[in-house]
This record gives structure tokens, sequence and C-alpha cells, in this order.
């Protein structure tokens, strides 16, 4: 056990010298986004003068790429890092965001890579990189190795509930709540939906519904629904419950439809959120472009992370060509850290807000393993991996972990970048995480995690 969290990965990039034949290739499949950008204009005079400073040595070896994101605020260092130029100030000033219509579509889109019409990589929820990398969700099990390279984000989403429970115990803590589940399960059991099985918005779910002694494989029905659907399907009452990123909870509450339970921030403070993973085949061949996007999506995050810039991010968000909103507001109070959960309660607390540099126990940018850890041990909980990844000392979790995450790349990056060495973790743990319920996660024992835990599918 001891040494997987504080080893220094020395694995080398392979190199490849000049621009390769298969780069020119990819450059003329992509062609140009469908609209034209009308809000920020991409690099700016400053950038471009950037760019002529890139040393030899960190020079990209193309400057094209095409990564997918979903309409929701985790998306926005991908999408600031394009619109304020930082992607351009360190060379890649061809990176072409491609909206995703739903999860299943962006893991359809990287099986075939950008090469084929697809994607090379982009914004994923947790563990689909792993998942894709071990075959487990893809066609025909084929597995595309890939590398996660750096949390996008923490905080920044919630469960939403339909407006017909308010008032009776559907909160945060729900030991009011029990009768009423048990009553719905006997004619329509209460019906939660997440938008991608097996990941984030299905584990917040299951965690909060299980601290509170309700069984979801047991006492309610859950299902998959695209964020985009989830107003739809709560208007028309066939869904009591979802779970995804802003600006969709807050959504519900302007439209009157429903409150928030709970801000994933409540069950879990500073908790991972979803990720930037690439294609390792692309990022083995282009190692110094890699480390131009992880560059140019650093100082987005940084920039992020001054409130004074938020209302502009919400603005550029919000645009036509992106979320494509009604009004910029939706984002920039969730931005501050202001919530209306829609049932009375009002949250404003800055230390709630979504963080995408730095958060209150230290780098949000930074890909600790310690939390991949969580997301196999939670997977194994509820009987998505089997039980040996985390049986025999989680053996087997932390050999694919050690495959699939960069954190040797992100930090090559932040040292280019002239990170001040504090901001750079230097160990792999974050330690010991602590959830709502004063339940514990000590990554150094998965096992007694899941020994701990009352609900669950797998036996320990
Ligand atoms: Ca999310």
């Amino acid at each position: 056990m001891k040494g997987f969290f504080n080893q220094f990965s020395r694995r080398k990039f392979i190199l490849t010298v000049g621009l390769s034949a298969s780069a020119v290739l990819l450059k003329g499949c992509l062609g140009n986004p469908p609209e034209n950008l009308s809000n920020g204009g991409g690099t700016t005079q400053a950038a471009v003068k950037q760019v002529a400073n890139i040393s030899p040595e960190q020079t990209p070896e193309t400057t094209t790429v095409k990564l997918g994101y979903i309409p929701i605020v985790e998306a926005a260092p991908l999408i600031i890092a394009k619109e304020k130029g930082f992607f351009a100030k360190y060379g890649m000033s061809n990176v072409d965001l491609s909206k995703q219509a739903s999860w299943g579509s962006a893991r359809d889109n990287v099986e075939i890579g950008a090469a084929g019409g697809g994607i090379d990589g982009g914004q994923w929820q947790m563990p689909m990189p792993h998942l894709i990398s071990e075959g487990l969700i893809t066609k025909g099990n084929q597995k595309i190795p890939m590398y996660v390279l750096c949390q996008l984000i923490t905080h920044g989403n919630g469960i939403a509930i339909a407006s017909k429970h308010q008032g009776k115990g559907v909160s945060l803590q729900l030991a009011g709540a029990k009768s009423l589940f048990k009553e719905l399960k006997s004619s329509t059991p209460f019906t939660a939906a997440f938008t991608f099985p097996h990941v984030n918005q299905d584990l917040w779910i299951r965690y909060w519904l299980a601290a509170g002694g309700i069984d979801p494989d047991v006492d309610v029905k859950l299902l998959t629904v695209p964020s985009a659907q989830t107003v739809a399907n709560m208007k028309t009452g066939t869904m009591d419950a979802f779970s995804t990123g802003d600006p969709w909870p807050y959504r519900l509450v302007n439209e009157k439809i429903g409150y928030v339970a709970a801000l994933t921030a409540e069950i879990w403070k500073n908790h991972p959120e979803e990720y930037l993973a690439m294609r390792s085949d692309w990022v083995d061949k282009h190692p110094k472009a890699t480390k131009a996007i992880l560059k140019g999506i650093m100082e987005a995050q940084q920039w992020l992370d001054n409130f004074d810039n938020r209302k502009e991010a919400a603005q550029i968000l919000a645009g036509r060509n992106y979320f494509n909103l009604p009004s910029a507001d939706i984002l920039a109070e969730p931005f501050q850290g202001k919530y209306d959960m829609g049932d009375g309660r009002k949250i404003d607390d800055k230390s709630m807000a979504a963080y995408y540099w730095k958060d209150g126990k230290g780098s949000v940018s930074y890909p600790y393993k310690s939390h991949d850890l969580w997301f196999i041990t939670e997977s194994v909980r509820w009987g998505f991996l089997p039980k040996d990844y985390i049986a025999n000392n989680a053996t087997k979790a932390k050999e694919l972990i050690n495959k699939v995450n960069r954190e040797d790349i992100w930090k090559e990056a932040a040292k280019e970048a002239g990170i001040a060495a504090a901001d750079i973790p230097t160990s792999t743990s974050r330690g010991v995480e602590e959830f709502f319920d004063g339940t514990k996660f000590d990554p150094e024992k998965p096992e007694e995690y899941l020994k701990s835990l009352k609900i669950k599918k797998v036996s320990f």
C-alpha cells in the first residue's frame, strides 16, 4: 500500500519529432467549428505576442485538437481557455470545442477519435476514462486507453427534487422522508435520474440516499436522462429527482418546477467532480501539445477563480455558441456561491461556489490518485465493478489508476507554466476524506471504507 500515493511516476513520453503525417491529415479532416464564435474573440494581441516567445522545446507538435464538452459549468476551463486566448498563448491556436449531445455521444466520439470524425478527448465524469480504457462501456468491449490529465472543477452540482415533494422531508438529511419513500415504493417508486449510469451523478444520488437509509437499488427507481431533457421530464411529473451540473438545478428553481435538496458541496465539501481526459495515443504522439493544452487550462482555471471575472465568465458560457441560456444570471449567481434552493433555503457562501484551480483543501486542477481510487471503490460498492478491484489491497484498482492517471504530465506542465512550487502537490493522495454523514474514506484503507457502509451491493 505504502508508496502508491507517494511515488513519482517517471514514465516518459513517446517522442515524436516535427509534425507527423497523421497530424496533417487530422487537421485536414476537422474543418471549422459549425458557428463562428461571436463572444470573446479568441486570440488576443497579448496571446499572439506570447506565441512568439514559446521556446523550441515547448512548441507543440500540432496546433489542432478536438475536445468534447457538455454544456454545464464543468466545461468552463475549456471554454475560457479558448475564448480568452489561453490555449493560443501556449501555441494551441486551433482548439475545436465540440458540444456533445450526451455523455453517451462523448463516449462514442472518443472511441472513433478526431481522425474518424469524433474527438481526441475532453470533459468526463468519473470513472469514465477508466471504464473506456478497460473496454467496459465501449462497443464490443474494445479497450480505448485514455489518460486523465487534470481535474476541471469542484462543486457546481446539485440534486433537484420535483415541487410536489416540497415540505415532505426530502432534503440533505432524509430521516423525515423514510415513510414517503416507503409509501411511494408500493405504488409508483420515487424516480431519480442521472445523465450517465455508474458515474458522478449516479454516485452522488446513491451516496445521498444511502446515507439517509434509503437503498438506491431497492427503495427507488434510477434511470438515465440527458441534462437537456430533465426539465421537460420533471414538468410532466414522470421524474421526482435528478442530479446534474449547473445551471440545470437552478433552472428548475427559476421555472418553479422544483427545488434543490442538496448541493454536492454539502454532501462532500471540496469533492472531486469532472476531469479532462484524452486518448492516450493522441497524448503519446503529441506530448508538447498535451502540456500546452494543460497550461492553457491551468491559466483559465486561475482566471475563473478570480471572482471579479465570474460575471464575464457567465456571459461567455451563456452565449449562443455554448450553453445558449436565456440569461447569464442563471450562472452568475451560483458562481458567487449564491443559491436560491427553491424551498425557502438561501445559500450565500463563497465556499459553496464552484472552484477550478484551488479550493479549501488545496489544488482542484491536480488529479489526485486518491480521488480516482474513491470513484473505483464506490463503483465496487454498487456492483458496477467486480470486488477484486478493491480486494487484496486494491492492487487491481491501483494498477488501473497508474495506467490512466497521468499526474506526472500535470506536474511537468505546471512547472513549465511557472506555477509556484506551493501549488504543485507533493503527494498523489489528498488524505482522508469526510462526507456529510460523518463517513470517512481513507485512501490507504478502501476495504475498511466499504466494510463501514451499511447500504451497499458488495459484501466485505
Ligand atoms: Ca457533474
